[in-house]
């Protein structure tokens, strides 16, 4: 698939606006079942433990909204130069946990503040 200069510009204009204009893209679309072909329709975080679980979903390691440029990129290179995965299969429980992760994050953030207010 060839990613255009329109289509990254497009992919950058639903992160600043609606992401959900990149998610119902037909060009998404079609890319989010080539990497599920690609990965036999397995979740990949649950391979790498030597389990199996369907993949019901496509994450983009790269978060969309942070990174719009690499929306539509099944690898990238990341900052020594290396080729990375950035859209990978996952299963609903791994991608939940990969969300998960960074809204804990935040919110122990948050709560440490919380507790250092003084009134
Ligand atoms: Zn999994
Ligand atoms: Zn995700």
């Amino acid at each position: 698939m060839t990613i255009t200069k329109a289509d990254i510009e497009r992919c950058k204009a639903a992160a600043k606006t609606d992401v959900y204009q990149f998610y119902k893209w037909s060009k998404w679309l079609r890319l989010r079942e080539e990497v599920l072909r690609m990965d036999k329709y397995e979740c990949q975080k649950c391979k790498a433990m030597h389990r199996y679980s369907p993949a019901q979903t496509v994450h983009h390691v790269y978060e969309f909204r942070k990174y719009p440029k690499y929306g539509l990129s099944i690898y990238v290179e990341n900052e020594n130069g290396v080729k990375v995965r950035n859209l990978v299969s996952l299963c609903n429980r791994c991608h939940n946990a990969e969300h998960e992760r960074f809204k804990n994050h935040s919110n122990m953030i948050k709560k440490v503040m919380n507790e250092e207010r003084w009134d």
